[in-house]
């Protein structure tokens, strides 16, 4: 349903360029913004209003079948092209499918530094990490996956990583004491098995190999724990030959990795799957049309990985999906950046972001306005699967939970 109204005017350029607002002003007002807009388009009700136990079950029975699937609206997006009156027509399928059965919260911050790879990898740990987004360095501290396996003795085969860039290789473990290699999640880089299974790329696969839109000419080393090529056919059970026949009718590197995705959840069901978009981020080309249509793609393929959930017996019912920009990009009213190109200025509207859950013990059709940092959304995981995050710097999210 799309709706064009004074209701739901955008009220995004006052707050933006309003005269002597302070940055806590402007996230609240940009918050408030996305909650007016999903109660006048998708009918969602304050969760403030509500009362009662968390719809969570904790039983051991439960916990044990507990499925999380976690994805990076990748690249970010602003909401004058996605939750505003204006955004709106990019993000049909979230809008009619997915938001109605959700917990939204409207108001996530990210305090970290603003990379792909760092502020996915402070994602996974719930501390903001420092390391140097280009490079192939592990997270300083434990990250979920290594939580999750130790404290409730899951194996290799439960833990999986998707990652659109091969700057990711090495997000599926730290090198902490006690936890570290081989006690993580294993990471498959779609690229990487592209370019592997072509001999390092072929013309008519290009469009699929492009890897990182911010800094083109990063080529990280890869090895360690990823996933390859020869494990295709054993793990996948996918002959090179139906890789490659299938990635010819892909359009776009974020296609491949739901691919890869709803393979793995065919044949290894893992029950912490964490997937990272990333076609959005063509944005840094300056092309708005691309930077669009990445928005659109992704919320197709968003819907698309959770209509395989329902279909699927090992996922359906006991899955809680969770999708979450890693942050937002510049707006137009910051000097010191080009808009939608880039997420260079660090202003409020590149760091305040949103989370939609959906899915196994969660309220449908309910806001919350509270605010809340990406850093907890690990703590959060822990909470509903029964791990333990010590080294966290997140906390649990009291309206989830
Ligand atoms: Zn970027």
């Amino acid at each position: 349903m799309i709706i064009r109204s004074a209701l739901t005017r955008s009220l995004i350029p006052e707050f933006l360029t309003g005269a002597g607002r302070n940055q806590r002003e402007i996230a609240s007002a940009l918050s408030s913004s996305r909650r007016e807009f999903l109660r006048n388009t998708a009918g969602l009700v304050l969760g403030s209003t509500l009362s009662g136990a968390s719809p969570f079950l904790r039983g051991e029975s439960v916990r044990k079948k507990r499925k999380v699937i976690v994805v990076t609206f990748g690249g970010g997006a602003r909401d004058q092209e996605t939750f505003a009156p204006e955004g709106q027509e990019n993000i049909p399928h979230l809008l009619n499918e997915l938001v109605p059965q959700s917990s939204f919260f409207t108001h996530v911050s990210n305090q970290g530094i603003l990379g792909h790879y760092v502020a996915t990898a402070s994602l996974t740990t719930g501390v903001y990490e420092t390391l140097n987004n280009f490079s192939a360095v592990a997270p300083e501290h434990p990250t979920v996956f290594e939580y999750f396996r130790k404290d409730l003795k899951r194996p290799a085969s439960d833990a999986w990583v998707v990652a659109p860039s091969n700057g990711f290789n090495r997000i599926g473990e730290s090198e902490c004491r006690s936890y570290g290699p081989g006690t993580g999640a294993t990471v498959i880089l779609p690229k990487h098995l592209l370019a592997a299974a072509t001999s390092g790329g072929a013309a008519d696969f290009d469009h699929l190999l492009r890897d990182n839109y911010e800094n083109p000419l990063y080529t990280p080393q890869l090895g360690g724990g990823e996933f390859e090529l020869q494990q295709l056919d054993g793990i996948l059970r996918l002959s090179v030959a139906d890789f490659m026949a299938h990635a010819r009718t892909l359009s776009s590197p974020d296609e491949l990795s739901i691919y890869i995705a709803k393979r793995l959840m065919q044949q290894e069901a893992p029950s912490l799957l964490w997937i990272t978009m990333h076609d959005i981020d063509v944005a840094h080309s300056g092309a708005y049309s691309l930077y669009i249509e990445g928005i659109r793609r992704t919320d197709r393929l968003c819907t698309e990985l959770w209509n395989a959930v329902q279909a699927n017996p090992e996922y359906a019912g006991n899955t809680t999906l969770f999708i979450l920009p890693d942050f937002g990009r510049d707006s137009d009213y910051d000097a010191g950046g080009n808009g939608f190109q880039h997420h260079r200025t660090g202003d409020v509207a590149s760091r305040t972001t949103w989370m939609m859950a959906l899915g196994a013990g969660v309220r449908e059709g309910v806001i919350f306005n509270d605010p809340m940092q990406s850093i907890d959304l690990v703590p959060s995981l822990g909470a509903i699967m029964g791990f333990s995050p010590a080294q966290s710097q997140g906390k649990p999210i009291k309206d989830l939970l």
